[in-house]
């Protein structure tokens, strides 16, 4: 992955959660690892999910096809990559 590859996988991840934020579509709270996932930017722990395995093909050429999985901060839209999917926390209302 080079750089140029990134930025037009976050550039896409970025446009994906605007119109994600225009359909109304409902953040929610994640777990990764048995801890809640939380901003490390402003502390918010509401993310809008997406997943930009299919537009950051070089990211996977690799061969891995996992893809990334990223969630998007509502509250300041800091972006947060994991390779594995986080899990959906249910738990709290
Ligand atoms: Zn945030």
């Amino acid at each position: 992955m080079n750089s140029k590859q990134l930025s037009k996988g976050v550039r896409a991840a970025v446009s994906k959660f605007e119109s994600s934020l225009k359909e109304g579509k409902t953040p929610a709270r994640y777990r990764m690892a048995m801890k809640k996932i939380v901003c490390a930017h402003c502390g918010a722990d509401q993310f809008l999910k997406g997943n930009i395995s299919n537009l950051t093909g070089g990211i996977m050429a690799s061969g891995r096809s996992s893809g990334l999985h990223s969630l998007v901060c509502v509250g300041c839209s800091r972006m947060e990559l994991f390779a594995a999917e986080p899990t959906k926390d249910e738990t709290e209302v």
